[in-house]
């Protein structure tokens, strides 16, 4: 038992230091938070062989030694997670037995989006930014004053704040902001949001950080000369009447509020612009949360409900090539079916041929130069976008010796697929010869933003398509259907799966679409 503790203290040890001070993640978040807490258990379980030293009982990890190093005033605490809404009705029972609460005793809490980025601690004396710190190992921190400097979210004065003010909160880099960068041909390109603000915000010259696009919330607070205000969502409404951005905490009255809380931020992740990782739960009554104290490394106060993992790593079975309306072809990794933020994933893309050689347009490494190859273990993220990608790859789980060899031929007509110079993307040269070239323009044709014809959709074209007495190969005979059934022997309205009134109905809604604006039809023709 002693063997499994320890090994189990080095590989979260481990973990702790490439995340947060190397910026480079070894294990999702999922494994991550599996380890710790059978870590956790198992010193529970075994008072005899806790130590103080334990990760279980450490926030972070050292700070590098790149940058100067700031003591905290305060300790930057962690947070206690909890993965289900049982956890959650645990930690509200525990509070309001330690507090000697009636069970229907009010407790108000705040419930706030916890940002994926990197803990900053800022201080301000007479209203002036004076150093900013991450979090470091929660006691010392790195000092990044120069950095923050330039975030433009970051007040360099705050009129009316007390002498002495720390506030504390999340860097982070939104999704749009993410691509932009790692498109732009930085010299780095980045995994997820988190590690390009983490990345951007750690630099030695401010000159960098001042061109990355980093924003900031607050939530919180350390030190501080006088009380900001009595309760935690009136403290966060002064730190937004100061100019901070901050989480904008909704108040809650019960675990149902709380959980409702959860369950709308999860659902509307995809489409906030930036990574949320949970849900953090606070009581709202500063002089609670002042009896309620802390643990080792956690508040007793709040809680973080995290949300289902959005890296999660499987094996790439094969990678297969889709050519699309305008001939280029797209790389797609075929998936063990794998668990990413809920949804399960089989598919992702890849991008391009470059992106899976491990360098940009430019001969610029990705991921450090490593190359992808069919039956390699990948790291698959999925955040903001709907559709999953291929971030990394664990080169040491790899057993196929070859490259991936993009073909240089169209899989779908055999043409000759063409990269012109500077242009990152290969093309069948099969042009409109080309099925999948065709069908896909076609397809294009008829969808809601252009020609939108009511009863032929993608299934109808492929089928048409493949017609051999009524086919459509151009959206010209789309317009030729109704005379060439009406010329022809074999009628549509006799086949199988339409009928007089489903036949009739298509002849009718195509008639309908004859004319149509301009902007759909140079829409619809891709011009
Ligand atoms: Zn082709």
């Amino acid at each position: 038992m002693a063997a499994r503790i320890a090994s189990l203290r080095e590989r979260v040890a481990a973990a702790d230091v490439a995340y947060h001070r190397d910026d480079a993640p070894v294990m999702s978040d999922a494994d991550y938070d599996a380890l710790k807490r059978e870590l956790a258990a198992l010193e529970a379980a075994h008072p005899d062989l806790a130590a103080a030293d334990s990760p279980t009982q450490t926030v972070g990890a050292a700070p590098s030694e790149r940058f100067a190093k700031v003591r905290h005033a305060q300790r930057m605490m962690s947070l206690e997670n909890a993965f289900t809404p049982e956890a959650v009705a645990d930690f509200i029972t525990r509070m309001r037995s330690f507090l000697g609460l009636a069970p229907d005793a009010p407790l108000a809490m705040t419930a706030e989006p916890k940002i994926d980025g990197l803990s900053l601690s800022l201080r301000y004396e007479q209203g002036r930014l004076v150093q900013a710190a991450t979090r470091g190992d929660g006691t010392t921190g790195e000092n990044v004053t120069a950095n923050a400097r330039t975030i433009a979210d970051i007040p360099a004065v705050i009129p009316d704040a007390p002498d002495v003010l720390e506030v504390r909160g999340e860097v982070y880099m939104t999704h749009e902001d993410f691509a932009a960068l790692n498109d732009s041909g930085a010299d780095r390109v980045f995994a997820n949001p988190r590690n390009a603000a983490a990345g951007s915000l750690r630099q030695l010259d401010p000159g960098i950080t001042a061109r990355r696009p980093l924003r900031f919330f607050a939530y919180g607070w350390g030190q501080i000369s006088a009380p900001l205000a009595d309760t935690q969502s009136g403290a966060i409404a002064r730190l937004a009447a100061m100019g901070f951005a901050t989480t904008s905490p909704r108040l809650c009255s019960s675990l149902a509020d709380l959980l409702a809380v959860w369950a709308d931020l999860e659902q509307r992740r995809a489409t906030l612009g930036f990574d949320i990782d949970g849900v953090v739960y606070k009581v709202d009554d500063l002089s609670l949360q002042d009896r309620l104290g802390f643990r080792s490394t956690t508040p007793r106060w709040a809680l973080a409900h995290k949300f289902p993992a959005e890296i999660a790593w499987t094996r790439l079975e094969r990678i297969e090539i889709q050519v699309g309306r305008t001939g280029a072809l797209s790389p797609v990794a075929r998936l063990a079916p794998v668990t990413v933020g809920g949804v399960v994933v089989q598919n992702a893309t890849l991008h391009n041929e470059d992106y899976i050689a491990g360098h940009d347009s430019r001969g610029q490494p990705i991921r450090d130069g490593r190359d992808i190859r069919e039956g390699d273990w990948v790291q698959v993220y999925r955040a903001g976008d709907v559709i999953p990608k291929v971030a990394d790859v664990d080169l040491s789980r790899r057993t196929n010796p070859d490259h991936y060899e993009f073909p240089t031929t169209c899989p779908e007509c055999g043409s000759e697929a063409i990269r012109e110079p500077g242009d990152s993307v290969r093309r069948c040269s099969g042009g409109l010869g080309c099925p999948a070239q065709a069908i896909e323009r076609l397809r294009h044709f008829v969808s809601r933003a252009a020609f939108d014809i009511e009863g032929l959709g993608a299934k109808q074209v492929e089928a048409f398509y493949a017609d051999p007495v009524l086919p459509i190969r151009e959206p010209a005979e789309i317009f030729t259907l109704a005379a060439r059934d009406a010329a022809g022997l074999a009628r549509l309205k006799n086949r199988d799966g339409w009928g007089e009134r489903s036949a009739e109905n298509l002849f009718r809604s195509i008639e309908e679409r004859r004319s149509i604006p301009l902007a759909r039809l140079i829409f619809a023709l891709g011009i």
